[in-house]
């Protein structure tokens, strides 16, 4: 699905010297390296604050005790997303209020968030599902309309640029109060380890937050708050200080992929290809709405699983994001859920496929994967 050896050799000078510089150093833990990549960070996203942690988990999870949610706030997310974003909102002993999400572009419904509104709502969180930010322009509105926080899992869209009704742009995960992101190695920005980032343009919510990651810490040993233990290594952060400055070209790479892709499934009558904004399809480097984590079809008339077994027969490898709506899942069933609400997740866990997606794919990878599809559908459905 990933080809990081392939990418790793094109930066491997600037990578080795930076990993070397770590060794040379001795400062393995929040070491200069690590503040440098929060900088440029900040400085690319366009935010004030980046806070550095141990992965995207964890990103969430601070994020959420940042916002001092209590046991018992009910917390609304999509049903269709990776199972990190439930897990922290019950492990934190608040209550997760899965919703369904939206046909086209796979994240959060908007009609749905307002019906679970109830009120012991107190956050709202979108997932920029596959690279594609979810519609916060209307999320930020019903979020203020409620006195709610939103905190955006942002953990595969980083680079993706979100564009307001009247214009204005803002880099995907800096609309919300907080946001979250995963250094995770298949991510847009990968490290070779673990690692994650909180992303906020509030003072003092950074603030509290920096000492929630270091134990509670404000001032060495006073533990002023119930805090963790959370922190980006350094050889981790020196990864992706030599990364962050491909990110633009990666995530056009996978762009060009995905126009690739396009290309040779658009029109066909059963295969849906994943969308981005209405003029776009996502796939043009403008606007840079979508940034391609993953690329999704949607199979009509097409049993998936056969077509799953022909291209790993065939040296494809494809992933199912995901299989199980996280309202079915044992951890997260909730008697109040009715199967009605989910109709559309219930839909795509039977339907998508995700096609490798990296940014070293080239055009004969691309033919081979897209006439295999074709021809396994063509004579399938
Ligand atoms: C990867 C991912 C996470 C978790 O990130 P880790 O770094 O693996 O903990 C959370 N949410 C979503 C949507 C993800 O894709």
């Amino acid at each position: 699905m990933v080809d990081l050896k392939g990418q790793y050799s094109k930066i491997k000078e600037v990578v080795d010297s930076s990993i070397a510089e770590v060794l040379d150093s001795t400062a393995y833990i929040n070491g200069p390296k690590v503040h440098e990549f929060q900088k440029n960070l900040e400085s690319y996203l366009n935010v004030k604050h980046v806070i550095p942690c141990a992965n995207g988990t964890d990103a969430l999870q601070i994020a959420m005790m940042g916002l001092n949610l209590k046991p018992g706030d009910e917390v609304i997310t999509a049903d269709f997303t990776f199972a990190a974003t439930v897990e922290v909102i019950a492990l934190l002993q608040l209550t997760p209020v899965l919703v369904d999400v939206d046909p086209v572009s796979f994240n959060i419904d908007i009609e749905a968030i307002k019906k679970a509104i109830t009120p012991k709502t107190k956050a709202i969180v979108p997932v920029h599902l596959f690279g594609q930010c979810a519609n916060m322009e209307a999320i930020m509105a019903i979020a203020e309309e409620h006195n709610l926080y939103v905190i955006e899992d942002n953990a595969q869209a980083i680079g993706a640029t979100y564009t307001y009704s009247n214009g204005k742009k803002a880099k995907a995960g800096t609309i919300g109060h907080v946001a979250s992101t995963s250094f995770f190695p298949s991510k847009n920005l990968g490290c070779y380890g673990d690692g994650g980032a909180i992303f906020t343009n509030d003072d003092d919510l950074a603030h509290y937050i920096r000492g929630i990651v270091n134990h509670g810490m404000y001032e060495r040993y006073h533990h002023d708050v119930v805090g963790v233990n959370s922190r980006l290594d350094s050889i981790q952060a020196a990864v992706l200080d030599a990364k962050l400055p491909h990110l633009d070209t990666y995530n056009k790479a996978r762009r060009n992929a995905a126009r690739a892709y396009n290309k040779a499934f658009e029109n066909h009558e059963n295969i849906l290809i994943p969308s981005g904004n209405d003029t776009c399809k996502g796939i043009c480097d403008i606007c840079d709405c979508h940034v391609f984590h993953q690329y999704t079809l949607r199979l009509k008339n097409t049993n998936r699983d056969p077509l799953v077994k022909h291209l790993n027969d065939n040296g494809i490898p494809c992933g199912v994001y995901y299989p199980i709506p996280l309202h079915l899942q044992k951890a997260y069933k909730d008697s109040r859920y009715k199967e009605d609400d989910f109709k559309v997740t219930n839909q795509l866990v039977e339907e998508v496929i995700s096609l490798p997606m990296h940014t070293e794919l080239d055009d004969e990878q691309i033919e081979f994967i897209t006439s295999t599809v074709i021809n396994f559908v063509n004579s399938n459905s």
